[in-house]
């Protein structure tokens, strides 16, 4: 059996000082001064000039060298990308911040949860307490280098933001230092940028200069790593998550695009409609609050071109900046201007539409309004503005996180707590979910949801004895080895993944077509994935269990496998399972029944007991003997192998 718990725990049970002990690349001479390295120092130009773009090769060098000068930053390698290249997460902030990390770590974790460390599941943290919290801890701002590889921008300026946060010696900059540990991730996607970086400098000059890629700039999803925030199904999505979710509980998550509508510069929060009911209220409020709270920097600093309030919506879960919402964080996206990677561009006045188009509502694009208060009327936009828009829009959110710090922390917990309560009173969804394995299609796929809850660090249970719920009609008894979603802080992010969802009837115009949805509008992986879940509305008693684990043990091996074994078709499980090398059999699909065993089944005819036994135990499937091989015509063609690893 293998039991995924992961190496961080889930929910209340305190991870303290996780950081001591991971992969940590940490200074030890003082201050931000002198010795820092500049990013031209060790990249050997300063990212930001035209026709020149970074690779990965040259930002975490910055990173680990920049690490090595200063004690006000520290760098943990939290992951590797899909080529191989070390994922990196910055924690920047004042020396004596970063030597109490861990307990700064357990402040954010307990407010989150909104629970009493010593009290676990079922109690809820006491205000006073939660006061004491919010005003011993500091904030956690996360401000990530993109993983859009062809917006170049923000890739190419983290080096610089990472030097402006630490040796940056004016009154705010000090006090985010005391007020907020500032976590910077150079990049999420780096296989990207070294796809895109080494592209363009091989091409500037040439004929195909602003030529697209000619290859995705992540290896299995190229774009759609953006999509892949619930499901979780790449290792770089897989390392943030575990740092959001079970290490960090940043309250600001700023995730960093370029792709603005046009003519717009910079595109920020307030987002547009609508907005998914399973948010908290406070969520979005304090979104608001941040978008203008950075717009008005701009306004400050006579930058034009930001917009607000059209495109990008509140509705969807499944991108990067989305979970963290349903987590009751702020997460956020800014979408600067881009030009064509690092080559410049100029418009003419009369190249500036006059709408933002129907998409953005018909924006006024040359008149000022709310969404749109100093319009941007052409000029030449080079990588370099694009990398200041982004360093403005980052020093705003960064002071916003250490000036309201207190505030930030107190509500992570206010919202936790407001969304316990909703549970119990079954508010906006059942007071829980209770899922039987056994019951679901594939029970396999009941154990991947509840090892993506976990990653998202979501509480649930797994119960080590049956118990009855009150169901509608009546006693309902579940088995042993059911779990339970009950109420908590991140119930949001549960129900919207449960729950149908009801787009709302948006016209462009009254009897008009319907307004085009920023994303996907329904995502429930009740449905996709096929879980037999039950909504319980009437609390009841958690059963014994353990918390926060998902585990396999439901396979079994039936019967003798004279002729090898089965696996019914319905286990998605048994393509991970044979996609390991030494584990590749050879496969085919049975046509017709073999006595108990359905057509449609896997047949692996040189599987031997005890590879039954250990494919059943690792992956939750269970096998059936087959006693005498298929007649002739049973089994249709050999799969290819080749097709069982590309699906893995
Ligand atoms: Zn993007």
């Amino acid at each position: 059996m293998i039991t995924r718990r992961l190496s961080l725990t889930v929910g209340w049970r305190a991870a303290v000082g996780s950081w001591i002990g991971a992969a940590l690349i940490a200074g030890c001479s003082a201050g931000g001064g002198g010795d820092v390295p500049m990013p031209a120092e060790i990249i050997g130009f300063a990212p930001g000039e035209d026709y020149k773009l970074a690779n990965y090769g040259g930002i975490k060098a910055y990173f680990e060298a920049l690490a090595a000068s200063t004690d006000r930053m520290a760098l943990e390698r939290i992951g590797e990308s899909t080529r191989g290249e070390p994922l990196y997460l910055a924690a920047i902030s004042s020396p004596s911040n970063l030597r109490r990390l861990g307990r700064i770590k357990e402040i954010t974790r307990t407010l989150a949860y909104a629970r009493d460390p010593e009290a676990g599941y079922g109690s809820v943290l006491a205000e006073e307490e939660a006061r004491a919290l919010a005003r011993e801890g500091v904030a956690i701002v996360w401000i990530d280098g993109g993983l859009h590889a062809t917006e170049v921008a923000h890739g190419q300026l983290m080096p610089e933001m990472a030097h402006h946060f630490v040796t940056d010696e004016s009154p705010e900059t000090r006090r985010v230092r005391d007020n907020a540990v500032v976590l910077l991730m150079p990049n999420m996607n780096p296989d990207g940028l070294n796809i895109v970086a080494d592209w363009y400098m091989s091409n500037v000059g040439g004929e195909f200069e602003m030529a697209r890629v000619p290859e995705l700039y992540h290896h299995y999803v190229g774009h759609d790593n953006n999509r892949d925030w619930y499901m979780l199904t790449q290792v770089e999505t897989q390392a943030v998550t575990r740092q959001l979710y079970h290490n960090w509980f940043p309250q600001i998550v700023y995730n960093q695009h370029q792709s603005s509508p046009f003519p717009g510069r910079i595109w920020m929060p307030p987002f547009e409609n609508p907005v998914s009911p399973h948010l908290d209220p406070l969520v979005v409020s304090s979104l608001n609050q941040m978008g203008h709270s950075m717009r008005r920097r701009f306004d400050e600093e006579g930058k034009p071109g930001v917009n607000s309030g059209i495109v990008f919506d509140l509705w969807w879960n499944g991108s990067m900046r989305g979970g963290p919402d349903y987590h009751n964080m702020l997460g956020f996206l800014t979408e600067t201007a881009g030009a064509g990677y690092a080559t410049p561009r100029c418009y003419d006045e009369d190249e500036i539409p006059d709408t933002f188009g129907a998409r953005a509502g018909n924006l006024p694009a040359k008149t000022p309004s709310t969404n749109y208060n100093n319009p941007w009327l052409g000029g030449c936009w080079h990588l370099r503005d694009a990398m200041d828009y982004m360093m403005t829009a980052a020093k705003a959110v960064a002071d916003m996180g250490a000036k309201l710090k207190e505030e930030y922390l107190f509500n992570h917990y206010r919202m936790g707590r407001r969304q316990i309560e909703r549970g119990n009173a079954a508010e906006g969804g059942p007071f829980a979910y209770v899922l039987d394995p056994r019951a679901s299609h594939d029970p396999g796929a009941v154990v991947e949801f509840m090892d993506l809850m976990s990653q998202s660090g979501i509480e649930f249970l797994r119960a080590s004895e049956p118990f009855p719920v009150a169901g509608p009609e009546g006693d309902l008894a579940f088995p042993a080895g059911s779990y339970v979603i009950p109420p908590q802080a991140f119930r949001p992010y549960v129900v919207d993944l449960m729950e149908p969802k009801e787009y709302p009837d948006r016209r462009q115009y009254p009897g008009g077509p319907p307004e085009p949805p920023y994303d996907m509008t329904g995502y429930e992986l009740r449905f996709q994935m096929g879980l037999e879940a039950v909504n319980v509305y009437e609390p009841f008693d958690m059963p014994a269990g353990e918390w926060g684990e998902a585990s396999t043990d439901i396979g079994e091996v039936r019967g003798e496998g004279a002729a090898g074994f089965a696996v019914h078709g319905n286990a998605n499980a048994i393509y991970r399972a044979l996609s390991a090398p030494d584990r590749l059999r050879t496969v085919h699909t049975l046509a017709t029944p073999n006595g108990d065993i359905p057509a449609g089944s896997y047949w692996l005819p040189d599987l031997s007991a005890d590879e039954a036994r250990a494919l059943a135990a690792d992956h939750g499937l269970t096998l059936t003997g087959v006693s005498s091989p298929p007649a002739p015509g049973a089994a249709v063609e050999e799969l290819e192998k080749a097709v069982i690893e590309d699906t893995a």
